[in-house]
């Protein structure tokens, strides 16, 4: 699938070496130095289009661009795919609600989101897989799962045995109660007559009356979500054999560590005998007024709306920035007058192309940045340096600074 347009960068040399980029790994709990490679292979789960783009999407995304902008300024090659949902029940449900077509649904809003994302200065993935146009894959990787005994039917759809693999469960740490209430609480079915396992998940889903379906191995239906990922990151990250796993970076917001990404992990350990990432990095939730935004509480901000009504998508970045990428925050009007507030001085500053010295900034951006990308640190120092530029602070080599906010911030004024 088309993925959005390119996102212009200066050109840049750094006349530094890069520190070690350290992440928190969701599945050790701790923080961790990513080895400095050529290549790093890095997935990042898609949306489903029919509510894009809300701020809790806009700040994975920007989290993983970060990621993305760092190791690509520090001179590495980042592979970098992510899937777009583009048949699911939720997408078939909004469709019938709204009583429109959910494949001009789905195409509505990818065209959203895709314009979004250029807004938000968001760098482009390698590779933009659909869930549709990778059904092959999907069959492939289910027949292969199959000759390793670990599907099996329930009525006229396919499962997986999710504890085929020994290591299901490592990566989200959750008791057996947790994920089944997890599970069933994220598009889960754990009571459905004839599963082995209450946990075990849904791979191939035969065609329901007035639903699409797509043919198959295993006759019409369509693919569960969490095998479309699989196979998705395998075929096209391409891992490289001599890896200890198959990909570095397994990406997406907190909502997805379960089911979704154990599940996906236990099905590239079964399908290569492998683990699928070296590291799970997960965001935050976005939240408003004092609850998680989400599509069932109907409590969306929407960054086209924002930017529709004038807002500098700047600003939008900006304020998503200014806390840890890592933590569940409140979205609130003030946090975006505030970040206006600090666009238009940084800028005014740039402008005049008149600022204190450049180089502690610079060091430290890069410095925090590689600290499991401590944004609001960046922020602070920034606005400091901005403080003392407007008190007549001089001596920086301003172009140098804006070249390094818009290579590894994505901001640029
Ligand atoms: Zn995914």
């Amino acid at each position: 699938m088309k993925s959005w347009n390119e996102v212009a960068l200066p050109p840049h040399e750094f006349s530094f070496v890069f520190p070690t980029l350290q992440l928190t790994n969701s599945a050790s709990g701790t923080k961790e130095s990513l080895s400095h490679k050529p290549l790093y292979r890095m997935y990042v789960c898609g949306i489903t289009p029919y509510d894009a783009t809300h701020l809790g999407h806009a700040a994975t995304y920007l989290t993983f661009d970060l990621i993305n902008r760092f190791l690509c300024a520090s001179g590495s090659e980042v592979r970098y795919v992510q899937n777009i949902t583009d048949i699911d029940d939720p997408l078939l449900e909004r469709a019938n609600r709204d009583g429109i077509d959910w494949a001009q649904l789905a195409h509505q809003q990818i065209e959203l989101f895709r314009s979004d994302m250029v807004n938000l200065r968001v760098i482009p993935p390698t590779a933009y897989i659909g869930a549709v146009e990778a059904i092959p894959l999907v069959s492939a990787a289910i027949e292969q799962l199959s000759a390793k005994d670990s599907i099996y039917p329930v009525d006229q759809d396919l499962y997986f045995k999710v504890h085929k693999d020994a290591h299901f469960g490592t990566r989200s740490h959750l008791s057996q109660d947790e994920m089944l209430t997890i599970f069933s609480e994220r598009g889960g079915d754990p009571t459905r007559i004839g599963k082995k396992d209450p946990l075990d998940c849904l791979v191939w889903m035969s065609q329901r009356p007035n639903e699409p379906g797509w043919n198959s191995p295993f006759g019409i239906g369509r693919p569960g979500w969490h095998i479309e990922c699989t196979a998705i990151a395998i075929k096209y990250l391409q891992p490289d054999g001599n890896e200890p796993s198959l990909i570095d970076i397994q990406g997406g917001g907190s909502d997805l560590i379960f089911p979704h990404h154990e599940m996906c992990a236990a099905q590239a350990q079964i399908l290569s005998g492998k683990p699928l990432a070296s590291t799970y990095v997960h965001a935050g939730m976005i939240g408003l007024d004092g609850e998680k935004m989400s599509k069932s509480k109907g409590n969306l901000v929407f960054v086209s709306k924002l930017v529709s009504a004038g807002t500098d998508p700047m600003a939008i970045r900006w304020a998503l920035m200014k806390s840890h990428y890592r933590t569940d925050r409140m979205w609130t009007d003030d946090l975006l007058v505030e970040a206006e507030a600090e666009i238009i001085g940084l800028r005014s500053v740039l402008r005049s192309q008149k600022g204190a010295t450049t180089q502690d900034l610079i060091r430290q951006i890069v410095g925090f940045l590689a600290d499991d990308l401590d944004t609001p640190a960046i922020i602070q120092g920034i606005n400091t340096w901005v403080a003392h530029s407007h008190s007549g602070a001089e001596g920086g080599e301003v172009k140098s600074l804006e070249t390094v906010l818009d290579c590894l911030l994505g901001i640029k004024l």
